[in-house]
């Protein structure tokens, strides 16, 4: 049921206020309740706008099992395919990688709107209370026992929740980051690379992820669903992502994904074009008093290894078998150990990410250009590496299918 929106300024309380209703926020909502635990979500979002905005779409098969054990994955099941290799397109030639086979386990492709909306759907049927077009600005006493949010709803009406816990899952912009103490380190790396992230209206052009290695910089291929495609073009940093046409684009994409020796691309409408600079951080550490830190609020991964939600959605069963465990048995154990716990697992991801982007790109030149002949070199060495070496096949399988 979502409560309905106070009409002036609202205090209430509860036990677990939730900031934010992305992957993490609603994991960790949906699990809450199912543990009996009272708790309220703040969305800045509209509704709509949460259930259409396209971001992750490979799912790892230890997200899909988190899924399943909470009674969340029937969209994933209905709707979700199996998807398991890797293409690389080399100026070499090209090779597939079968990591599903390998040990890790085929990813699930489900567009996280999907999710989001079938996670909300749940949470809403099991008595949930959410608000959106809410924005939180501040947690207050986060160092005492009974810390509040303070937030503004629909037409900036106020509005105050108390509660025993916060849990900050709004994200790398979010209030919940803007309330850390000094002494919180932010660990901040830019991987010195900027992507066009695309949405295409055409069927997937391959039935693998494909990742093109050009001298003019990488581009990828993810399906999301039968009809939508999502490709990513190494851009020059500093140019604006309408800087070209979409003729000219698919123009690009051809180059470099080798269309004329591998076969056309099935071009489309391109949806939506957006950049994103690869960089990457990690808070450390995720808890401070009662505000404890979950997804892209707690690390922020590029997207060049498909981590981000799948790290959320783990976070975000930790923190609900701790926080239960705090609320229902006055055990803090689990509470205690969130931080270190989850941040193992982060920079691991962190570090497979990095390791990705230095096979998927040469370090740009001072003008921006596709690399320098050195990197190549490396590059190419290290393409070859994992085109014959069964050991490195058998660690990026581990490391790409899981968190
Ligand atoms: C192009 C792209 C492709 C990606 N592909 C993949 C992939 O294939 N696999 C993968 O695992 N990850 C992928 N990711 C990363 C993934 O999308 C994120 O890591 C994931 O969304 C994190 O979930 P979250 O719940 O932590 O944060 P979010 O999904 O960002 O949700 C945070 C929510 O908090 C809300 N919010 C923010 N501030 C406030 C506030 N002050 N008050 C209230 N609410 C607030 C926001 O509106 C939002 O709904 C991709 C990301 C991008 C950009």
């Amino acid at each position: 049921m979502t409560e309905s929106h106070p009409s002036h300024a609202l205090r209430a309380s509860t036990d677990v206020v939730v900031l934010g209703a992305g992957p993490a926020g609603l994991v960790l909502g949906n699990l809450l309740l199912g543990a009996g635990i009272d708790c309220v979500v703040l969305e800045r979002a509209s509704r709509s706008r949460l259930r259409d905005r396209a971001r992750a779409g490979f799912l790892t098969p230890g997200t899909a099992r988190i899924l399943e054990r909470h009674g969340l994955a029937d969209g994933l099941h209905r709707h979700g395919r199996r998807h398991g290799t890797c293409e690389f397109r080399t100026p070499e030639g090209r090779f597939r990688l079968d990591y599903g086979t390998l040990g890790g386990g085929p990813h699930h492709v489900y567009p996280q709107q999907n999710l989001v909306t079938d996670l909300l759907r749940h949470y809403l049927d099991r008595g949930g209370r959410i608000h959106f077009d809410t924005e939180a600005h501040t947690v207050h006493d986060a160092d005492g026992t009974r810390p509040s949010v303070t937030a503004s709803g629909p037409d900036g009406r106020p509005a105050r929740w108390t509660a025993r816990y916060v849990a900050g899952c709004d994200g790398r912009y979010g209030a919940a980051r803007r309330c850390l103490p000094p002494g919180t380190v932010r660990h901040h790396h830019d991987h010195g690379v900027t992507w066009l992230g695309l949405l295409a209206q055409a069927p997937p052009s391959l039935d693998a992820v494909g990742y093109a290695l050009h001298e003019r910089g990488f581009a990828g291929h993810m399906a999301r669903t039968a009809e939508v495609t999502r490709y990513y073009l190494q851009w020059r940093r500093g140019t604006t992502a309408d800087a070209w046409s979409d003729q000219r684009i698919w123009d690009e994409l051809d180059l470099r994904m080798g269309a004329a020796e591998h076969g056309p691309l099935h071009r489309g409408a391109l949806l939506e074009r957006g950049l994103f600079d690869l960089t990457c951080d990690v808070i450390e550490p995720l808890r401070h008093g009662s505000l404890f830190l979950a997804g892209d609020a707690a690390a922020l991964l590029a997207p060049a290894a498909a981590k981000g939600a799948n790290l959320a959605v783990l976070e975000a069963e930790i923190l609900a078998g701790a926080l239960a465990d705090a609320l229902t048995r006055g055990d803090t154990t689990g509470l205690d150990g969130y931080s270190d716990r989850c941040l193992a697992h982060i920079w691991r991801a962190q570090e497979f990410t990095g390791w990705m982007c230095r096979l998927l790109h040469c370090a740009p030149e001072p003008d921006g250009a596709g690399g320098s002949s050195f990197q190549a070199g490396l590059r190419r060495s290290r393409i070859a590496s994992l085109r014959t070496s069964r050991v490195l096949q058998d660690w990026f399988a581990e490391n790409y299918a899981g968190v």
